[in-house]
């Protein structure tokens, strides 16, 4: 056995599966670049340090359960005027996740709530935290069933774990009596604990109508509220933007029917083009 095929087998035998994958460039790296023999150390446990780090954070993000990964950068902060950037660069440092304190983001449909959720919660992932993504109906439907057989403390401990927790699209459908105060026993066990970042198509004022009753909705946001950032955005959907664009829907300032521009765009394609 040469001593390449000893080292193969070593390194397999202990797990070191980077350094195995890379042996040949990390010794033709030394050869060329001739390392102090500290720094060639450095370079062999480095690359096993960073794989680990890469199948450590991929492990994060698949139990996350995000339903996709995206991020700041593929965020389009001119679109959204009504969004205030300085917000968004504190919210970034992440001091709000080691505060425990709240992120709750308004707005209409499409204007990049969830996305924003989600790369908040790919931030803290990155920074070594774990975080884990529900929507509010599927979050409440969950414990609601543990509730009913009986399971229900043992079951709040996974939405109670993660230092992050998104609940995306609060407000879509009404809770029950049983889901309310779920909801309220969940934001109450976070509360100064673990951040919760909350998605809504509704503002505080209609939180009334989503427990059915204004006590508990207002228990709930006196928790949720007390350290908080609300981000409420009041522009328009990012999904009609490409529609715009093609012609196919028109502005309201555009004060043209819409029967009108859909004739238009029609008669001619290239007309969408020239449209932004
Ligand atoms: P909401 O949760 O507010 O309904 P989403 O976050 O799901 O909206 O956004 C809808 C889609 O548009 C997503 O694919 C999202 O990535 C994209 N999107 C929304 N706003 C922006 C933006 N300002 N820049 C880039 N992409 C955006
Ligand atoms: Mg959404």
């Amino acid at each position: 056995m040469t001593v390449i095929e000893r080292l193969q087998t070593t390194l397999g035998g202990l797990g070191l599966t980077a350094v195995e994958a890379r042996l040949e460039n990390l010794l033709e790296g030394a050869s060329k670049a001739a390392p102090s023999y500290a720094e060639f150390l450095l370079d062999v446990i480095g690359a096993e340090a960073d794989a680990r780090r890469a199948r450590y954070l991929k492990t994060r993000l698949q139990l996350a359960h995000l339903p996709y990964v995206k991020t700041f950068a593929q965020f389009d902060l001119s679109f959204q005027p009504s969004i205030d950037e300085r917000q968004i660069r504190e919210l970034q440092t992440l001091r709000f996740v080691h505060e425990a304190s709240n992120v709750i983001l308004l707005g209409p449909p499409g204007v990049g709530k969830t996305h924003l959720a989600v790369a908040l919660a790919e931030a803290a992932i990155q920074a070594g935290q774990a975080a884990y993504f529900m929507t509010a109906h599927d979050l409440v439907s969950d414990l609601g069933n543990a509730y009913r057989e009986g399971r229900l403390d043992r079951r709040m401990r996974v939405y109670l774990a993660p230092k992050v927790l998104v609940i995306d699209e609060m407000g879509y459908l009404p809770l029950d009596d049983l889901g309310a105060t779920i909801f309220f026993q969940l934001v109450s066990a976070r509360y100064e604990r673990g951040s919760i970042i909350l998605t809504s198509n509704k503002s505080y004022g209609d939180w009334g109508s989503i427990f059915g009753d204004p006590i508990i909705a207002t228990a709930i946001l006196d928790r949720l509220l007390h350290h908080s950032t609300t981000i409420n955005i009041r522009g328009e959907s990012y999904r009609l933007k490409d529609r715009r664009r093609a012609g196919l829907l028109n502005r309201p300032e555009d004060q043209q029917p819409a029967a009108t521009a859909l004739a238009a765009a029609s008669a001619d394609p290239r007309r969408g083009k020239e449209r932004k």
